[in-house]
C-alpha cells in the first residue's frame, strides 16, 4: 500500500481536527502529520484511516482514536530517547507515533495474532520498536525496567501495580482506567514511595485482558 498526496492531504485535516480539539504538542502533531494511519487498518477499512474514529482490526480489537493516541502521547510527555513501555500493541499505530517522536518503545500483546503482524510490519519499515513482546501486560517489562514512561491502550478495571513499580523517578503511567468506560489517570512518580494521581477525562476502550490466551 502506497502513501499518496491524498492519503497526506487528509493527514494535515486531521491534524487541523485534533488541534480543535486542544492538541497543541508541536511534536504530536507532527507524527500524526507523518505517520500514514491508513497503513495499520485492513484494506476494507482505510477510506476511514483519517477519520478521528475507532475502527475495527483483527482479533476483535480496534486501531485507537488518533484523538486518544495524540492525548495519550501528550500526556506521557515522550521526548526523543524517552524509554517507553506500551500495554497493547494492537495494530502498532500507537507504537509508531511513539517512534517518531524519537522514543526507544518495548511494546507487550497478548493477542498472538496481533503481536505477529505487528513484529512482521516493523520488519519493513524504517523504524522500529526495541522490543515486541507477546505477554501479558498486567506484569509489565520487569527485564527492562525502569522506564521514563508506560502508556495502557486498553481499559484496566484496575491499576496493575508493576507498572507502578517499572518506573523511574519522574516517570509517567498514562492509563485509562475503568470497566465500560474509563478515565484517562497519569500516575507521576515522585519518589520510590510517592506517586500524584491527575485525571483527564472519559474516554472507551476495548478491556485489559488478564490470564486468558
Ligand atoms: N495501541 C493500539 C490499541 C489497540 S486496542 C493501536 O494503536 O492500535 C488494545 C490492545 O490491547 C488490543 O490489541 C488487545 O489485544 C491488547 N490487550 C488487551 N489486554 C492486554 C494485556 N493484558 N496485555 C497486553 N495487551 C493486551
Amino acid at each position: 500500500m502506497k502513501d499518496t498526496f491524498t492519503h497526506k492531504g487528509m493527514r494535515k485535516k486531521l491534524v487541523e481536527t485534533l488541534e480543535k480539539k486542544g492538541i497543541t504538542n508541536p511534536a504530536v502533531l507532527q507524527a500524526i502529520n507523518t505517520i500514514p494511519r491508513h497503513l495499520f487498518m485492513d484494506s476494507g477499512f482505510i477510506d476511514h484511516a483519517y477519520v478521528d474514529k475507532a475502527f475495527p482490526i483483527a482479533a476483535d480489537q480496534t486501531i485507537s482514536q488518533p484523538y486518544t493516541v495524540a492525548r495519550q502521547t501528550e500526556l506521557l510527555e515522550v521526548v526523543k530517547g524517552s524509554k517507553i513501555l506500551e500495554i497493547g500493541t494492537g495494530s502498532g499505530y500507537q507504537t509508531a507515533v511513539l517512534l517518531q517522536i524519537g522514543a526507544v518503545v518495548y511494546s507487550i500483546e497478548r493477542q498472538n495474532k496481533l503481536f505477529k503482524k505487528a513484529e512482521n510490519f516493523f520488519k519493513k519499515q524504517k523504524y522500529a520498536p526495541k522490543k515486541l513482546i507477546f505477554g501479558d501486560g498486567y506484569i509489565g517489562l520487569e527485564t527492562e525496567a525502569p522506564f521514563d514512561g508506560v502508556v495502557v491502550t486498553a481499559g484496566a478495571p484496575y491499576v496493575p501495580k508493576p507498572l507502578l513499580a517499572q518506573l523511574k523517578i519522574g516517570g509517567k503511567l498514562v492509563i485509562p482506567v475503568g470497566e465500560t468506560s474509563q478515565i484517562m489517570t497519569v500516575f507521576t512518580r515522585t519518589s520510590k514511595t510517592a506517586f500524584n494521581k491527575e485525571t483527564f477525562g472519559e474516554f472507551k476502550f476495548v478491556p485489559l485482558l488478564e490470564n486468558k490466551n
